[in-house]
């Protein structure tokens, strides 16, 4: 919890001191109030139509209610954060997916290069192999240099086995084997590392339908998750990929990593009311420990603490 906190430092001053000094010059609740709401919720990377949204909603609320302390418009404005996020769908939703006991789980992680692909499955690995599964690795980037050692590094510091061949080779075959061995070796979770080039955007898709499309035939209930890797500190790039990405993959969910370093946690909410995805997991920086599942109420109270 307390990393979860300090991970979210640069967010919550940013946020907070917006709000803050948006209060502080506080007159009353009129239009050009409001201007300065939708515009802090921009600059937090909330994206336009949900600052848009909030801004709008507050407005009719606060009209409603003649609501006229700070406070009170304040407290309005979390709130309608927190809710716009609940709105979206179900808790569950944001909970990872598991096979039952004694089946394989299979977890695909796509995006960019550079956005953590790698680094998010060495963190998960760590977490899961301590909670007692038997975890493999497939890396399945073969086209960035140094992936397969990367990965295989991870794999040497959380104890946990590593599917790979050389660099250049044909992603699918590297997952196939990967399937293969942790069916035979009765294997709880398979995290598959893929590559992440934009050079080629139609490969890359085709790419990656092919690597699901096998483990799908290996093991019918599976991927369990594809979870979408992005960078928050690309803020709205980030959405920009991630809606070609989710144009050509079934993405289950986001990971959305170095929260940390980023002054814009608005990005969680503009993931989900723009793209309709679920944040799954949050990367809160470089250590073992630093991927966490996310919880929509402690992020956004966070973000205003
Ligand atoms: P990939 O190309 O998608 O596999 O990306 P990598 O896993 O190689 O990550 C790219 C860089 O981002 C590396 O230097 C990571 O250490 C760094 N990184 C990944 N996740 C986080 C995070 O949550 N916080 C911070 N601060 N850095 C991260």
């Amino acid at each position: 919890t307390k990393k979860y906190d300090d991970g979210l430092e640069k967010s919550r001053l940013t946020f907070g001191q917006r709000l803050n000094a948006l209060f502080a010059n506080f007159r009353s609740v009129d239009e050009a109030f409001f201007d300065d709401v939708e515009e802090m919720l921009i600059e937090a990377d909330v994206g336009y139509e949900t600052a848009m949204k909030i801004a709008d909603e507050l407005r009719d609320e606060v009209k409603l209610r003649n609501v006229k302390k700070p406070e009170a418009v304040s407290q309005a404005i979390v709130e309608k954060l927190v809710d716009l996020y609940g709105q979206e769908g179900q808790a569950e939703d944001n909970q990872l997916h598991f096979a039952p006991q004694g089946e394989l789980t299979v977890f695909l992680f796509v995006g960019v290069n550079g956005a953590g692909k790698t680094t998010s499955i060495g963190k998960f690995a760590h977490q899961l192999e301590k909670a007692g599964k038997k975890v493999l690795l497939a890396a399945g980037d073969t086209f960035r240099a140094g992936a397969i050692e990367q990965l295989q590094e991870w794999g040497r510091r959380d104890n946990v086995p590593v599917v790979a061949s050389a660099a250049g080779s044909d992603p699918a075959s590297v997952v196939y084997d990967a399937v293969k061995r942790a069916k035979e070796e009765q294997f709880d979770i398979l995290l598959v590392d893929t590559a992440g080039r934009l050079q080629n955007n139609v490969n890359l898709m085709k790419e990656l339908e092919k690597v699901k499309r096998i483990i799908t035939r290996e093991v019918p209930a599976a991927p369990q998750e594809v979870l979408l890797v992005l960078d928050a500190t690309t803020g709205q790039n980030a959405l920009v990929q991630a809606k070609q990405f989710k144009q050509t993959t079934d993405v289950t969910g986001i990971v959305l990593t170095k929260l940390d370093g980023s002054a814009k946690g608005g990005i969680v909410l503009a993931v989900r009311t723009e793209l309709h995805l679920p944040v799954k997991m949050v990367g809160l920086g470089e250590q073992m420990n630093d991927l966490q599942l996310f919880d929509p109420n402690r992020f956004v109270y966070g973000l205003f603490k």
